[in-house]
């Protein structure tokens, strides 16, 4: 199969997942939503559209003919090693989760990265879509990021696609509104992300928000001492303690969100804890 057939059915399958997840949600919500579902679900693949181009001209240039160095060249830790296929592949998905999970804390802890971060985390309700919703500075600057995982991990095309697809069905499902029995819950949290665990993590509590951080596996989270449980925690208010107007919400506030004076100021007042 060639890659641009490969990649076209990659992208019909998020698009089924994303449609199924909607289609879950408005069968068995968790939390009661705050604001029109569809002029949210509108608004976040707004900003989900600036950033698929930011992707496609910035973030892809870089980093597939990484991957195809790394491979030629034997490029990185994990062309070092003499491992079978399989196990490289078990090796690239585990080491790139971690990464992503220490990006994810930097994006909280300094200042320049949590402005562009924040535009996530100001969504008032966490469905299906919030999962879409990156603010393309972000992206943007986890390209240095993503370019020093392929290159010092040892990144393949095929291991990077492949860690791709699962990360984008594993951040849809954790973001998704849709309820699970807390017993399946509660065992699904005990190895992966999941919807009232990554809630958690979108908490106006300060507290709450300062855990639950790992994006596929949660054992990161449980390594760092930085995992809130919540199998039976379904009425999280979502979004930050500063912004609660949905008039300061709209598409085009929050694409300038990072770059404006005023707001940056009040994202900043989020405290960290230290103890990680
Ligand atoms: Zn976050």
């Amino acid at each position: 199969m060639d890659a641009k057939r490969n990649a076209r059915l990659g992208t019909a399958g998020m698009v089924a997942a994303f449609g199924l997840l909607l289609w879950m949600e408005h069968r068995r919500s968790l939390r009661n939503p705050v604001e029109s579902k569809k002029r949210r679900v509108a608004r976040n693949l707004g900003v989900a559209g600036v950033s698929a181009v930011l992707i496609h001209f910035a973030e892809r240039p870089v980093s597939v003919p990484l991957a195809r160095l790394v491979e030629r060249r034997r490029l990185g830790l994990l062309q070092h090693l003499p491992l079978p296929a399989w196990m490289e592949t078990l090796l690239a998905l585990l080491l790139l989760d971690y990464t992503l999970y220490l990006w994810h804390v930097l994006e909280h802890r300094v200042p320049a990265l949590w402005r562009l971060h924040a535009v996530h985390h100001v969504d008032l309700d966490l469905d299906a879509s919030t999962a879409l919703r990156f603010h393309f500075g972000e992206l943007a600057a986890s390209i240095p990021w993503r370019a020093a995982q392929i290159l010092v991990i040892g990144v393949t095309p095929r291991n990077l696609a492949l860690y791709q697809r699962l990360l984008m069905l594993s951040v849809l499902f954790h973001h998704s509104n849709v309820r699970i029995s807390t017993r399946t819950e509660r065992w699904l949290s005990r190895f992966i992300m999941t919807p009232r665990l990554h809630g958690i993590h979108h908490s106006v509590e300060h507290s709450e928000v300062n855990s639950n951080w790992s994006s596929g596996l949660t054992i990161w989270d449980t390594l760092h001492h930085t995992l809130t449980p919540s199998a039976t925690r379904d009425n999280v208010t979502i979004g930050l303690a500063d912004y609660r107007d949905p008039k300061e919400l709209t598409l085009p506030k929050v694409l300038e969100m990072p770059f404006a004076r005023s707001t940056a100021k009040r994202v900043m007042q989020l405290p960290v804890d230290q103890n990680l």
